[in-house]
């Protein structure tokens, strides 16, 4: 069981790493993979192949096995919230490889342990999935939950420099219709991005895997000949129809 895992903070190039990376090592791009099973991400989501959570054919399969899985968790979702995050990065391993069958997938499919869940979505597959859920203050301690369930974890850093993070971000304000005043998104991006890298390097360090950057500059210049082979890997769900391929290449 392999997850290729993309570390880092938002806005840094996380989908267009995912998408080669996922072309690289043959694995399906799951997008952020955190989210598959909270309800209310879903509602608006859509694969990258254009079909809306979960009637596509490989989210389907994912569905299915995770609906028809028995057994209730025995610890609250603030629980797994709790071990998912910051907090997280100080719970041994050994620990955490005992409390990754207590606590729940998701809220979508409670009857999961996380690492049933881990391993229902690695089955379905076919051995190994691209996870881009990042290391941000909600999911920084998620590699290490995957290891924990058994994943061969293969970490990444989705990189950027800082001025084209803060650009990035404050066009997606823009877009959203919120303020985009540069200073606070700088003191935001600095600091995001500062504990998302050192949460990034806590799970290098306690999984002893290295942790490359992704050379995204490289990788555009390598989009145009992977998009074509790819497509059938790429299965990227988000709430937000823009980013599903990538096309954002200065953000996420
Ligand atoms: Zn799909």
């Amino acid at each position: 069981m392999k997850c290729v895992y993309v570390c880092g903070y938002g806005r840094s190039g996380s989908t267009l790493a995912g998408r080669m990376l996922s072309a690289q090592s043959g694995h399906v791009a799951v997008g952020e993979a955190t989210h598959v099973g909270s309800d209310s991400f879903l509602a608006t989501a859509h694969c990258a192949c254009g079909r809306k959570y979960p009637t596509c054919g490989y989210w389907a399969a994912v569905d299915r096995c995770l609906t028809a899985a028995a057994g209730p968790t025995a610890l609250s979702r603030r629980a797994r919230i709790f071990l998912e995050g910051l907090p997280g990065l100080i719970v041994p391993l050994t620990l955490l490889r005992r409390l990754v069958l207590r606590i729940s997938f998701s809220d979508r499919y409670p009857q999961n342990s996380f690492a049933d869940g881990v391993r229902l979505l690695t089955a379905v597959s076919g051995g190994g999935f691209v996870d881009i859920s990042k290391t941000t203050r909600s999911t920084a301690n998620r590699p290490r939950l995957l290891a924990a369930s058994g994943m061969n974890v293969e970490l990444h850093l989705a990189w950027l420099p800082l001025r084209r993070v803060v650009r990035s971000r404050q066009a997606a304000a823009i877009r959203q219709g919120r303020s985009a005043s540069r200073g606070m998104a700088v003191v935001s991006v600095v600091t995001g991005r500062m504990l998302a890298h050192v949460a990034a390097r806590r799970c290098a360090q306690s999984l002893r895997s290295s942790l490359p950057r992704v050379d995204l500059d490289e990788f555009i210049r390598l989009a145009a000949h992977v998009s074509e082979i790819d497509e059938q890997l790429n299965h990227m769900i988000a709430g937000n129809r823009s980013r599903r391929h990538g096309i954002d290449a200065q953000g996420e």
